[in-house]
C-alpha cells in the first residue's frame, strides 16, 4: 500500500539561502514598488511563488549535460540530442528552438494568421493572447462554461467546448480560421488539465474542416499524469504514453522549456508542415539565432533534452501533483476559495470570494496579493482584470510553485500566511491604476491603495 506522506523524491546538494525582510521593510518595498510584484527585487521575496517558469531546480543530471553543451554556431551536437528528445515525446517532424515560449508564438502567428484571422484556444495564455493580437487576429477563448466556475470539482475543467468552436466555426468561415490551439494544461483557467476525449474531439472538428491543431504544450508532463489517474483507461499507460498518444492528434506545438522542460530557459516550435516549417525558420534566422540553436546556448539544449524526460517520471509527477494539492487542501479546509480541484503547477485563489467587497475595477486580485506580500514576504501574481482587462473571466491570484525548488516546510509557512490575511480581509481596500503600458500592462503598471 502507497504510504500517505510524498516525500520530495530528491536530497538536495546545493542551497540557495533566503534573506529574512520585516513587515515594516516590506512596507516600504511595497510603496517603492507602486504594489505591483513584478516590480519587487527577488532578494525582498521570502517565499516567490511569482511564477513556476524557469524557476525550477536542475537535477544532477541536467548539469552533467551541461558540461557537454556543444557550442557550435551550426550542426551542434547538442541540437541532435535535442532534437532526439523532443520527438521521441512529441513526435512532430520539425523541432526548431527558440529562447522561450513566446517566441515560438509570435513566429507562429506571424507565419500563419493575417489580420481579421480568428485563433480560438481553450484559453489563451497572456502572451498568447499578445501575440494573436499583435498580428492583427482575434483570440477567442473557447473554455467548457465549468471551467469558469472555480468551486465546481470537475477531473478536466482546462477542456474546450466543443460545439462552440463549431458554432465558431460555422460563423466566422473556415477560411479566416489559420490555426486552432489547445493549452495543456490550461495555465490562466486555474492548471486544470484537458482530456485525451476532449483533445480527440478537438482534433476531429479541426480536420473534418481542414484547420491545423496546435498544442500550447507547457505543462504537457502534468497533463498526462492528470490523464493518467483522472481518465478512464489511462492508470495503466505511462506519462510518456500518454503524452506522445495526445501530441499525436494535432499539428504542432509551441512550447515553453521553463515549465515541463525543468530548464531556466528554452522553448520550442514543432511542426509536421514542410513549407510552414521554412518560413519559421526563415523568420527565427531574423531574430532568434540559426535554427540549430534559436537564441540558445548547446548547453541549454542539453538541459531540455534531459530535463523533458525528468518531467515525466512517474515519481516526479506524483510528488510534484500532491505538493500542490497539500498547499490548496489545506487553505481551503479552512475556507479560503480557490480554483477547485487543485491544478497541477500552482494554487488558484478566487480573489472576487476572498474579497467580495472590492469590485473588479479595484482589482482585488492585486489586493490580496499585495497583501500576502505584506504579511510574510509571500509573491504570487494577480491573473485576472489587470492582466486580462475586460477579457478576464475571473479574479484569480496565483501562487505558483517552482519546480523541486521548496519543501513542505515553506508550503506550511505559505499556508499559515495565507490564513493570517484570511483572518483580517474585511478589512483589505481595492486598488487603483496610476500608470498603464498599451500591451502586458501587468508587468509593469503602477497601482496604489483606494481611499
Ligand atoms: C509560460 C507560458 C507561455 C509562454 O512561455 P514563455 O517561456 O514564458 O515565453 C505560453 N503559454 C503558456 C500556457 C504558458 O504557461
Amino acid at each position: 500500500m502507497p504510504t500517505k506522506t510524498v516525500f520530495e523524491p530528491f536530497r538536495i546538494k546545493s542551497v540557495e539561502p533566503i534573506r529574512w525582510t520585516t513587515r515594516a521593510q516590506r512596507e516600504e518595498l511595497l510603496r517603492a514598488a507602486h504594489y505591483n510584484l513584478f516590480l519587487l527585487p527577488a532578494d525582498d521575496v521570502l517565499i516567490d511563488l511569482l511564477t513556476d517558469s524557469g524557476t525550477g531546480a536542475m537535477s544532477t543530471h541536467q548539469w552533467a549535460a551541461i558540461m557537454e553543451g556543444d557550442e557550435s554556431y551550426a550542426g551542434s551536437r547538442s541540437f541532435d540530442r535535442f532534437r532526439n528528445s523532443v520527438q521521441s515525446i512529441f513526435g512532430y517532424k520539425h523541432v526548431i528552438p527558440t529562447h522561450q515560449g513566446r517566441a515560438a508564438e509570435r513566429i507562429l502567428f506571424k507565419v500563419m494568421c493575417k489580420p481579421g484571422d480568428v485563433v480560438p484556444n481553450n484559453t489563451h495564455f497572456d502572451t498568447t493572447r499578445a501575440n494573436v493580437e499583435s498580428v492583427g487576429a482575434e483570440a477567442v477563448d473557447l473554455l467548457k462554461p465549468e471551467g469558469r466556475h472555480p468551486e465546481t470539482r470537475l477531473p478536466f475543467k482546462g477542456n474546450m467546448d466543443v460545439d462552440a468552436l463549431d458554432t465558431l466555426i460555422a460563423r466566422v468561415g473556415r477560411e479566416r480560421i489559420p490555426l486552432v490551439m489547445l493549452t495543456v494544461t490550461n495555465n490562466s483557467g486555474g492548471g486544470q488539465p484537458v482530456s485525451m476525449e476532449n483533445a480527440r474531439a478537438v482534433s476531429a472538428v479541426c480536420h473534418k474542416h481542414g484547420i491545423p491543431l496546435y498544442f500550447d504544450a507547457c505543462r504537457f508532463a502534468e497533463n498526462a499524469y492528470f490523464v493518467q489517474q483522472r481518465e478512464p483507461g489511462y492508470a495503466d499507460k505511462t506519462p510518456r504514453q500518454i503524452a506522445q498518444e495526445m501530441f499525436a492528434l494535432g499539428d504542432g506545438c509551441t512550447m515553453s522549456a521553463k515549465k515541463d522542460g525543468m530548464a531556466n530557459i528554452g522553448g520550442f516550435l514543432c511542426t509536421n508542415d514542410d513549407l510552414l516549417a521554412r518560413q519559421e525558420k526563415d523568420l527565427l534566422i531574423l531574430t532568434e539565432g540559426y535554427p540549430t540553436y534559436g537564441g540558445l546556448a548547446g548547453r541549454d539544449l542539453e538541459a531540455i533534452a534531459v530535463g523533458l524526460g525528468e518531467a515525466l517520471e512517474q515519481d516526479y509527477l506524483r510528488y510534484r501533483i500532491a505538493s500542490t494539492a497539500y498547499l490548496g487542501d489545506h487553505i481551503s479546509a479552512k475556507g479560503v476559495p480557490i480554483v477547485q480541484p487543485p491544478g497541477g503547477h500552482a494554487i488558484y485563489i478566487d480573489a472576487k470570494a476572498f474579497l467580495p467587497h472590492v469590485p473588479v475595477d479595484e482589482f482585488p486580485g492585486v489586493a490580496l496579493a499585495a497583501e500576502l506580500y505584506l504579511e510574510g514576504g509571500i509573491r504570487s501574481v494577480e491573473i485576472g482584470s489587470l492582466m486580462f482587462g475586460s477579457a478576464a473571466q475571473m479574479e484569480l491570484v496565483r501562487l505558483a510553485i517552482p519546480r523541486r525548488v521548496y519543501t513542505q516546510s515553506h508550503i506550511d509557512y505559505v499556508v499559515e500566511i495565507i490564513l493570517r490575511v484570511w483572518e483580517r480581509r474585511d478589512r483589505i481596500k481595492g486598488m487603483r491604476l496610476t500608470y498603464e503600458a498599451p500591451f502586458l500592462r501587468h508587468f509593469t503598471a503602477h497601482l496604489e491603495p483606494m481611499g
